[in-house]
Order: C-alpha cells, then sequence, then structure tokens
C-alpha cells in the first residue's frame, strides 16, 4: 500500500479563523488514485519546525505532499526547508526567472527583487507550472519516494494538483479499480448501527469501512481495490450484501441520495402528494421536501401552527381537544395530519408537534417529547419518541422521523 502524508505550512492556518482546506482536497484526489493518507500535519512558518516536519515525513511516507509558504516573502520557508531537510542546495533556474519577468510583463507590473526567490528550485526538483500564480510548484523524487511542494493558495493548488500532481503520480501506482458501495440509514444511532455491522466489517481489510454520522443520519461506505472490476465487485458484494441484510429497510438510499429525496421519488412514482403540518420543527420538514426542483410533483403545502391559536384558526383542531389533551398529544398530532390532508386534498399529510425545549414540557412528556403523525388514505398513524434535551437536534431528528415514517408508510403501500 502506497501511503502519503500531507503538511500544510502557514501560521494563519494555526489560528480559529482560518482552515486547512488544502489538504481535504489533496486527500480527497489521493484517495481517488487509491493513495490512503496516513498522516497529515499543520505546521506555522517556523523554520526549525518544518525542517523537522519534513524530515519525519519523508522517511515514514512514500508521497510527501507540502502546500503553502511557497510565496516571495520572508516567511515563506517551505522551499529553504525542505531543501534543507533533504539535504539538497537550493539552485536558481534561469528559465523559471524568465517565466516570472515575462507573467510580470503580460501584467503591466515590474517585478520586485523579493520575487526572485521563488525562482529558485531545489536541486534535482522539476518545476510545475503554475498559469494561476507566480510560484512554480516543484516535484522531486528521492531514494523512497517523492516530495511535492504545491501552492497554497486553493485556486492555484487545485488546478496543480490535477494538472500536474496526479499525471505524475498515476503511473507509479500499481494499476488499481476503486470501487465503492454506499448505505444511507435512518432510524438507529451511531453506536447501535456500528454494534450490528461491526462484525461483518471488521473481518474484511479490503473493501475498508467509514461510518459517517449527522443527527439521525448515518452513511457506511465500503471501499474496494483491486486489479480488475469485477474482483472489486465481488469484494464489495461479499462485505456488503451481511450488512444490507443486517440493515434492512433502515437503508434508505444506496446511491447516495438525501432521504428527502428518496422520499420524494416515492410519491412521485405512485403519483401521491405530501402536506405537512408542523409545530415544534417550525417548516424544517417542509423546506426539507422542497429543497429540491421538482417538489410540486409532490408537495402541496405546509401549514407552520406554532401556538395554539394558530392550530385551531388555520387547521380547525377543536379548542376542546388542545384543551383536554394540550398541543403536545397523540390526539392533537392526530388531528393536524388529517387536517392538512383534507385541506390540502393531498395523499398523506406529515404532523410534528413536541416540546424542543429547553423550556416547557410536562411531567407526562417531558422536554424532548415529540409526536409525529402520519395521516394516509387508510388511517393515521402516531408515533410518541423522545429525544434528548437539545433543541437543534431534536428538531432534526423529528424532521428525519416524520420523513422516514412516510418512507416506511410508501413502502407498504405499494
Ligand atoms: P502561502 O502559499 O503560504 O503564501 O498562502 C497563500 C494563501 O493561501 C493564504 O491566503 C492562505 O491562507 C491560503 N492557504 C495556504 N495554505 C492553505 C491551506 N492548507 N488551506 C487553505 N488555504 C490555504
Ligand atoms: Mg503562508
Amino acid at each position: 500500500m502506497i501511503r502519503a502524508e500531507i503538511i500544510a505550512i502557514g501560521s494563519e492556518l494555526l489560528t480559529p479563523s482560518r482552515i486547512d482546506t488544502n489538504s481535504l482536497f489533496i486527500t480527497g484526489e489521493l484517495n481517488r488514485l487509491g493513495v490512503d493518507v496516513v498522516e497529515k500535519h499543520v505546521v506555522g512558518d517556523e523554520r526549525a519546525r518544518l525542517i523537522e516536519a519534513v524530515r519525519i515525513a519523508i522517511h515514514h511516507s512514500e508521497i510527501v505532499i507540502l502546500t503553502g509558504g511557497l510565496g516571495p516573502t520572508e516567511d515563506d520557508l517551505t522551499r529553504e526547508a525542505a531543501a534543507e531537510a533533504l539535504d539538497r542546495k537550493l539552485v536558481r533556474s534561469p528559465e523559471q526567472e524568465e517565466i516570472l519577468v515575462r507573467r510580470f510583463q503580460q501584467i503591466n507590473r515590474k517585478m520586485a527583487d523579493i520575487n526572485r526567490r521563488q525562482t529558485f528550485l531545489i536541486e534535482g526538483a522539476k518545476a510545475l507550472p503554475n498559469p494561476y500564480g507566480t510560484a512554480p510548484g516543484q516535484f522531486l523524487r528521492t531514494s523512497t519516494g517523492s516530495v511535492f511542494l504545491l501552492p497554497g493558495p486553493p485556486r492555484e493548488l487545485k488546478p496543480m494538483m490535477h494538472e500536474q500532481v496526479i499525471p505524475l503520480l498515476r503511473p507509479m501506482l500499481p494499476p488499481q479499480v476503486i470501487r465503492t458501495r454506499v448505505f444511507r440509514v435512518t432510524g438507529l444511532g451511531e453506536s447501535d448501527l456500528d454494534a450490528l455491522i461491526a462484525p461483518v466489517y471488521t473481518k474484511f481489510a479490503n473493501p475498508t469501512t467509514t461510518v459517517l454520522s449527522a443527527p439521525g443520519d448515518l452513511s457506511v461506505t465500503l471501499f474496494a481495490r483491486s486489479s480488475s472490476e469485477a474482483e472489486a465487485d465481488a469484494l464489495l458484494k461479499e462485505a456488503g450484501d451481511p450488512i444490507a441484510q443486517l440493515l434492512g429497510e433502515r437503508v434508505y438510499s444506496n446511491e447516495d441520495d438525501p432521504l428527502e429525496v428518496v422520499v420524494g421519488n416515492l410519491l412521485r412514482r405512485r403519483h401521491a402528494t405530501v402536506a405537512t403540518a408542523e409545530s415544534c420543527t417550525g417548516g424544517l420538514i417542509a423546506a426539507r421536501l422542497t429543497e429540491h426542483a421538482g417538489s410540486s410533483d409532490f408537495f402541496t403545502g405546509s401549514f407552520v401552527t406554532y401556538n395554539d391559536l394558530q392550530k385551531q384558526q388555520l387547521l380547525g383542531i377543536p379548542k376542546d381537544l388542545l384543551g383536554t389533551y394540550t398541543a403536545v398529544s397523540e390526539p392533537v398530532a392526530r388531528a393536524m395530519a388529517e387536517a392538512a390532508k383534507k385541506n390540502t386534498g393531498s395523499t398523506y399529510a406529515l404532523s410534528v408537534t413536541g416540546f424542543a425545549g429547553p423550556d416547557g414540557g410536562t411531567e407526562e412528556n417531558p422536554v424532548g417529547t415529540v409526536f409525529i403523525g402520519l395521516a394516509g388514505p387508510r388511517e393515521t398513524k402516531v408515533r410518541r419518541i423522545r429525544y434528548g434535551l437539545d433543541r437543534a437536534r431534536i428538531r432534526l431528528l423529528a424532521t428525519q422521523a416524520a420523513i422516514d415514517l412516510l418512507r416506511h408508510e410508501l413502502l407498504q403501500d405499494c
């Protein structure tokens, strides 16, 4: 396995105001080539530390990519530090100087003397042209691997990665096919998911498995590497089929589609429509269902009824019902869903009413209690769910659970 390491250079990347985004981009590109990034570092503009970081990196990893610190000023130390770490000289490149002089002429500016620093190459390095900036990148082979010096500005780095670095790396790597299999999952927590599928995926070194989690939304990706597509697919099948079986209908997409897109497609296929009546989610469900173009095919409308009066006026929920059971109750969730369905003439309607907190709640229904209603062609279902205490999380989880309730219903109604 070819291993890579990235060093992002710049003191600003060690402040709260700047993020090292370059290494994420570089990692994505390397992964596509089948190269794993095994370490990355952010180092400030400090010569001694930088030399040490480069020394360790070239000792550890076959591919070392440095980004940043190639500018013309005193704090741009990458060239000098890398040369020293590699025990090589920095040599003036008349060719690079000419390119830079011409570049300044083109933009009608005089080249400052300090820019000449940018035309020095590490002994034995190949210059990587930088049409979007003044500092060329550099590439050199050492006895143990390859080192790249790339500019920091993302608009310079990205084209250089695509146009120079990847074509240089590709022939060095064994021919490899990478295939992925994705499971988007909802309806269980991250630790429950892991307890369920870890016994399967830990048996396989290839494919590797990653689990990403957002509130109420998990994504399991298997990456298989092989010399042929057929073999990579066979590996994905061997590890993926038992996972698919364990997860069952909790998998809402194998195409990496978000839940609302999946549900929109299910509705469309059945020529069915949906409306929403929302209290504590404040329109979040409607926002998600209408996020993607074409949602008018299946979305009729939404009622955001936050207080009791609006529940009465917009949805016609009887005052008595609210008085007897309170707004956060099974009967009110049921009545809200049925009213939204009736008022818009939709096939289905979702309702949500709950205590998102931090205040409110009763002994019977404390903060975090949410009732989700689903009115359908034949009956109305209501689920009572208890979440934790975090307001934003309760709203997101309730939104996800409501859309997922509709998905399960649609899977049965086919
Ligand atoms: P430099 O190449 O160090 O002169 O960086 C020039 C510009 O690129 C600065 O605005 C940096 O903030 C930006 N930059 C440098 N390194 C990174 C990085 N790793 N991720 C994102 N932006 C960066
Ligand atoms: Mg810098």
